[in-house]
This record gives C-alpha cells, sequence and structure tokens, in this order.
C-alpha cells in the first residue's frame, strides 16, 4: 500500500497576496483553494499528484512555494 504524500506551500516565499493563484489554477483536480491568504490542499482526495499534474502547482508555482511531499 502505498502512504499518500502531501504538498507542502512555504508561507515566506508564497504570493498570495498579490492576487497570484497559478497554483489554484493549474490543479487538474481542483484540490487547492486559498483560505486565510495562502493555498490549501482542500480537497486531500483529490490530490494524487500524479501524471495529471503535468503542468502543475509545483511547476508553475513563480516562487517555488510549492513542494511536493515525500
Ligand atoms: S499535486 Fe496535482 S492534484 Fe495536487 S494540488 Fe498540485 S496539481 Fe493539484
Ligand atoms: S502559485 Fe505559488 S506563489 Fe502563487 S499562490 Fe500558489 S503557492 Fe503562492
Amino acid at each position: 500500500m502505498s502512504s499518500k504524500r502531501f504538498l507542502k506551500i512555504e508561507p515566506e516565499l508564497c504570493i498570495a497576496d498579490t492576487g497570484c493563484r497559478e497554483c489554484v489554477i493549474s490543479c487538474p483536480d481542483s484540490a487547492l483553494r486559498v483560505v486565510d491568504g495562502l493555498p490549501r490542499v482542500v480537497r486531500v482526495a483529490s490530490c494524487d499528484e500524479d501524471d495529471a499534474c503535468v503542468e502543475s502547482c509545483t511547476e508553475l508555482c513563480p516562487t517555488g512555494a510549492v513542494k511536493r511531499g515525500g
């Protein structure tokens, strides 16, 4: 059984306060939403970090704030 991985979003790198929503927009599974000024994985079951995430939150974040779990 594979263990579930989780995204990590570095608050000090995230520029969501400027209106950036690249990670939210890029997610094919609508797993992310900005809550209280930071993106959060609001649909954990939908975030599989799978092949659908080719141009995904991690690649399109302009500041490298989104890290894949491991
Ligand atoms: S890893 Fe994929 S499914 Fe998860 S939030 Fe990013 S784009 Fe969405
Ligand atoms: S793409 Fe990166 S900088 Fe933009 S809101 Fe998402 S985590 Fe923050």
